[in-house]
C-alpha cells in the first residue's frame, strides 16, 4: 500500500516586516518558516505540528552580511550560498566558507538559512559548531527590544534554544580581531551529508607565536554547547606547533560523547575528533598571518 506523510492543518501568514513578524509569533504554537529545510520535513512526520507558520522570506531587512563596528554582522536570512559567496566573510573568518562549501549541497544552500540552522539545533548543524569556535553572539528580537546571547550559551539541548515566544534570531555577530585564523574539517559518508565528524578551529597568536585565545568547535560528536573547553583552556599560551595541537586533539577526543549510530561507532568518532581537530588548528595557525 503506498503511504503519503503531509504536515497535519497549518495556518499560513507571510511576515511583512520584522514586527509585523514578532505581533504574530506571541500567538500560541506559531513557528517561523525561513528555508523550510527542517521544519516541513518534521511537519510532514509530525514531529512538528505548529498551528501557525510565519514566513519570514519577505524580511529582505533580515538578509545582510557586512562588517560593521568591529563586528561581522550576518542576518538571520542570510542563505548558505549568500554566506559562501560573501568575500568580506571568508577574508576575515575562513572557517565560514571552509563549512558552507561542506553543508548539504548547493540546492540546499540556496534556500536553507543561517538563522534556521542555529534554531534548528540539530546535534549535527555545521554553523552551531562554526559560530561556537568563533565566539558568535546571538541576537535575538522581542517586541521590548534586542538581547545578546553568546552561541555557547544558545543551545539548551538538541532541538532547543534559548528563544521564548513572541522572539526570533535576528542576526549573528562575530567580533573581528587581528592576528586571527580559522578553519573547519568535516567527515561524511558521502558528499552532501552531514557529519561523522566535524571540528572548527579559531587561533589568536601573540607576537610570540604563542597561543593567545583559541575556540575549538565540534560537530555530531555530543560535545556540550558545541565546544571542547578543556582544549581549548589547554591551547592557552602555549606554542602554535603540532605537539600542542596533537594534545589538544586528543583532549578534545576524550572530552566529547558521541554516539552509536549509522555514521559509525564510538571509538571512530572519537578518532576523528582527535585528528579533525588537529588538522583544524594547524590549518588555523597557517591562516592567521593572511588574515592579521
Ligand atoms: C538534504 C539536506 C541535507 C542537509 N545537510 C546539512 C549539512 O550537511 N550540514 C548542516 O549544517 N545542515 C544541513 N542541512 C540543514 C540545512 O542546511 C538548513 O540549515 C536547515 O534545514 C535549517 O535552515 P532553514 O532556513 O531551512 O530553517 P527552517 O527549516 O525554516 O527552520 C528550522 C527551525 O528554525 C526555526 N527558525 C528559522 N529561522 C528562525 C529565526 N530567524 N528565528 C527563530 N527561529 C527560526 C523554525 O521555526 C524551525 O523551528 C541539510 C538539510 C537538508 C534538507
Amino acid at each position: 500500500m503506498l503511504s503519503m506523510q503531509v504536515p497535519s492543518q497549518v495556518e499560513y501568514e507571510r511576515a511583512t516586516s520584522v514586527e509585523h513578524a514578532l505581533s504574530l509569533l506571541t500567538r500560541p504554537e506559531t513557528r517561523i518558516l525561513a528555508g523550510g529545510h527542517s521544519l516541513i520535513p518534521m511537519m510532514k512526520l509530525r514531529l512538528a505540528q505548529p498551528e501557525v507558520l510565519v514566513d519570514i522570506n519577505g524580511l529582505t531587512e533580515l538578509a545582510y552580511i557586512r562588517l560593521d563596528d568591529g563586528q561581522l554582522r550576518i542576518g538571520a536570512l542570510a542563505r548558505h550560498a549568500d554566506l559562501l559567496d560573501s568575500a568580506v566573510a571568508g577574508q576575515l573568518y575562513p572557517i565560514l566558507h571552509d563549512a558552507e562549501r561542506v553543508v548539504a549541497d548547493p540546492i540546499v544552500r540556496l534556500w536553507g538559512t543561517v538563522g534556521g540552522s542555529l534554531c534548528q539545533a540539530d546535534p549535527s548543524e555545521d554553523l552551531s559548531a562554526v559560530f561556537a569556535a568563533t565566539r558568535a553572539i546571538a541576537v535575538i528580537r522581542g517586541l521590548g527590544g534586542n538581547r545578546m546571547i553568546p552561541v555557547r550559551e544558545f543551545h539548551l539541548g538538541p532541538y532547543e534554544t534559548v528563544i521564548g515566544p513572541g522572539e526570533l534570531l535576528a542576526e549573528v555577530r562575530i567580533p573581528v580581531q587581528p592576528g586571527t585564523g580559522s578553519a573547519y574539517e568535516k567527515v561524511s559518508r558521502r558528499v552532501g551529508d552531514w557529519s561523522i565528524a566535524a571540528a572548527g578551529a579559531v587561533l589568536r597568536l601573540d607576537q610570540n607565536q604563542k597561543i593567545a585565545s583559541a575556540g575549538i568547535g565540534l560537530t555530531a560528536v555530543g560535545a556540550e554547547h558545541f565546544v571542547a573547553a578543556q582544549a581549548e583552556d589547554f591551547l592557552l599560551g602555549r606554542a602554535a606547533d603540532e605537539e600542542s595541537f596533537a594534545a589538544a586533539g586528543a583532549i578534545a577526543a576524550e572530552g566529547c560523547h558521541p554516539v552509536v549510530d549509522q555514521r559509525g561507532p564510538e571509538d571512530y568518532k572519537r578518532h576523528l575528533v582527535a585528528e579533525l581537530t588537529t588538522r583544524a588548528l594547524r590549518r588555523a595557525a597557517l591562516r592567521v598571518t593572511l588574515e592579521a
